[in-house]
């Protein structure tokens, strides 16, 4: 079992031996849920709501309130006999939640409380390919300083920090095993940037990022809810995060979603992952730069980042200005787009495909032609009736759900946040 995974968690607590302190840290996670979902309500409320009785909920939300995580919002007046009742609300306004994204050219930081509160959001280039794993881990680990600093002086105290990488992790063990535009293999990251940010006290996590990102579209984005979805990153690379009836879909490893490194043309381009042909190089980052210079389809590693982004944006250019051979290039990297959405209509039947990160710039070119091929590839044809959209969430998606990793786990473990913050000095 993966102990990230809500979901997961979830159910592991129908076959965990029901003692004591399982069953207060499981009702602690019933009231404080409730009141994130419910909104603001009396104790009485919670109790008649959760079936849980008058003086177990009294209890309950005392120790919610010592740990920062519910306050009194004041009285609600319930007719002209009885004493009014107290309100009670999510506070979590001094418990935070750090998130990061890796990716091939740039770090991105993103802290919240746990009212949702936005305290720190930035992104900063980094060159992921030019230089050893060390010396990016001791470049993010740097920002990661700052950012717990920007929570320290904002009075918030962080739960954790989630990581979101792009390529193949070992969630249980915080570790990459392979991410193949970054150039990484075996890399315990969660250990090394524990280590780096001296910050022992400060449980790390670690996922993938097209995970990560579909989890923010299910919970915070604009398909938020949607049970069965699936998320597409379009960056260098492309994986897709897959939700189905509201649950991650892992595999067995929690290597699946891998969609990108799909063969799906034998005598094609070479891909970052060393194979050739795969998905990835008929829609990535470097078959979008492409379309600004047809039959230029070098992969990523042969061009400098600078220029990747420089190109990105010509194209964005080119086709909004409308240029022909550029709206021409998108539409066919649209198709390849809709084919691979096609395949996945046909494997998963989701409700709605996200299409993230540079697919959110340049939807309008592609998205008209990727859902004629969808559609044509879908052997139920319309009456899948799935969606192709682009993400309101942009280029945020992965971390924002590396940072609502941490929220899920304080929202599951209340205990895991100290009856009594203690805020620490950052360097
Ligand atoms: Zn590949």
């Amino acid at each position: 079992l993966t102990p990230s995974d809500p979901s997961l968690r979830a159910s592991s607590r129908l076959i965990e031996p029901a003692d004591q302190a399982t069953v207060r840290r499981n009702n602690l996670s019933l009231v404080l849920r409730h009141l994130r979902d419910q909104g603001p309500r009396s104790r009485a409320d919670i109790a008649a709501e959760t079936q849980l009785n008058k003086a177990t909920v009294s209890s309950l939300v005392a120790e919610l309130e010592q740990r920062g995580l519910v306050r009194e919002t004041g009285v609600k007046h319930a007719g002209s006999v009885g004493r009014p009742a107290r309100i009670l609300r999510l506070d979590g306004a001094r418990v935070g939640a750090l998130g990061l994204a890796i990716n091939v050219d740039y770090v991105a930081v993103y802290g919240t409380d746990l009212s949702g509160r936005v305290l720190v959001e930035r992104r900063h280039a980094v060159d992921a390919l030019g230089v050893p794993p060390a010396q990016t881990i001791a470049t993010v680990a740097g920002h990661t300083r700052a950012a717990l600093a920007d929570l320290d002086r904002a009075g918030v105290t962080p739960a954790g920090i989630g990581v979101a990488i792009p390529g193949l992790v070992d969630v249980g063990q915080g570790g990459v095993v392979v991410a193949p535009n970054l150039g990484w293999r075996d890399v315990p990251i969660a250990e090394r940037l524990s280590t780096a940010i001296v910050a022992p006290h400060v449980p790390v996590q670690v996922d993938n990022d097209a995970n990560l990102s579909a989890l923010a579209e299910f919970w915070v984005g604009g398909q938020a809810g949607t049970p069965n979805l699936v998320y597409l990153t379009g960056e260098v690379g492309v994986g897709s995060g897959v939700i189905v009836e509201g649950r991650l879909l892992r595999g067995a490893a929690g290597f699946s979603g891998e969609i990108g490194h799909l063969p799906v043309d034998p005598g094609g381009t070479r891909c970052g992952c060393g194979r050739t042909g795969c998905w990835e190089t008929k829609v990535g980052l470097a078959a979008l730069v492409g379309a600004a210079a047809p039959g230029d389809t070098r992969s990523p590693d042969g061009r400098s980042l600078r220029d990747l982004e420089d190109r990105l944006a010509e194209v964005v250019r080119l086709a909004d200005g409308g240029d022909q051979g550029a709206r021409d290039a998108l539409a066919g990297i649209g198709r390849w787009l809709g084919y691979g959405a096609g395949l996945l209509v046909n494997l998963l039947n989701p409700q709605v495909i996200v299409a993230g990160g540079c697919f959110t710039l340049l939807a309008g070119h592609l998205l008209p032609a990727a859902r004629l091929e969808m559609d044509r590839l879908a052997v139920a044809g319309a009456a899948t009736g799935c969606r192709i959209v682009p993400s309101e969430l942009g280029f945020t998606a992965a971390v924002r759900g590396a940072a609502g990793l941490v929220v899920e786990s304080v929202l599951d473990d209340p205990t895991a946040v100290s009856q009594v913050p203690l805020l620490r000095g950052y360097p």
